[in-house]
């Protein structure tokens, strides 16, 4: 996959690519990621890349014409551009989630866009992005951090990024829960213990542990992730048992 970022920073992508997994995927040419900056492609002395919104108000808003002449430069004018996802990171954008992440690693190409003031001209919104993505519902200064936790959560569903001893497929949201607990040694640290089935080589009985304390955990701690999780009736009965009212009614 081929991620392209447009930012003002290009630096704070430096650790982020060349640390860990992502660094792993990039020599192995499981992801190609592109930094541009914004700058680049002004045109006037300074380097301008931001203006007093129009009706006044506090703070500046990027300018159109960089950020539309980054987008339409790094597309291949031989491919067909309107394909490319161009997402651009905002707190008013659709909340990211493992769902979206998903479909987002589908693509084979993917242009991200960090904002920053007080956000990008409306053009950008309506005429350049595809789509819109927020990380949360909070504010960050600028759309970098949003960037990193897209490609992230993205890069680790392409096949090949994570090597045979990690998997996603066990992750909190993978499956609509949270992930069980996980221990490694020492057995015992400071009085504490490791549950014993994980101590006793039974697969069978350790996967079905494992499960039911995904269960358990999602209902204590997400439990309006419980109605979209494929739960078993027994399942749904030991929820009950311990969580009274948490299934809506039909
Ligand atoms: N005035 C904007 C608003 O209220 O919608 C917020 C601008 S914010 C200070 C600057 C930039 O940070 C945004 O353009 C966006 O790129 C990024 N950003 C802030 N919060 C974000 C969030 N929750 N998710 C994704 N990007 C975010």
């Amino acid at each position: 996959m081929r991620i392209d970022i447009l930012t003002l920073f290009p630096k704070m992508f430096t650790d982020f690519s060349s640390t860990g997994i992502f660094q792993r995927a990039i020599e192995n040419k499981l992801v190609e990621l592109n930094i541009y900056n914004i700058r680049d492609y002004t045109h006037d002395k300074h380097h301008i890349v931001d203006d007093y919104p129009y009706g006044g108000g506090a703070g500046m808003v990027m300018k159109p014409e960089p950020i539309f002449e980054a987008v339409e430069s790094i597309m291949q004018p031989e491919e067909n551009s309107k394909k490319v996802p161009v997402i651009l990171t905002t707190p008013r954008g659709r909340l990211f989630s493992q769902e979206i992440a998903k479909e987002l690693a589908q693509n084979e190409r993917l242009i991200i866009i960090c904002g920053h003031y007080e956000g990008v001209d409306e053009r950008i919104h309506r005429n350049l992005a595809t789509d819109e993505i927020s990380i949360g519902d909070y504010v960050l200064s600028g759309g970098e951090p949003a960037a990193m936790v897209i490609v992230d959560a993205v890069t680790r569903l392409i096949p090949g990024v994570l090597g045979s001893e990690e998997s996603a497929k066990d992750d909190s949201h993978s499956a609509g829960l949270l992930e069980y607990p996980q221990y490694t040694r020492p057995a015992v640290f400071r009085d504490w213990e490791v549950p014993e089935i994980l101590l006793s080589g039974n697969h069978g009985e350790i996967a079905k542990w494992r499960r039911e304390q995904s269960v358990l955990r999602t209902a204590e701690r997400r439990p309006e992730l419980l109605n979209r999780a494929d739960l078993n009736k027994k399942e749904i009965e030991m929820v009950k048992e311990k969580y009274e009212n948490l299934f809506k009614e039909e």
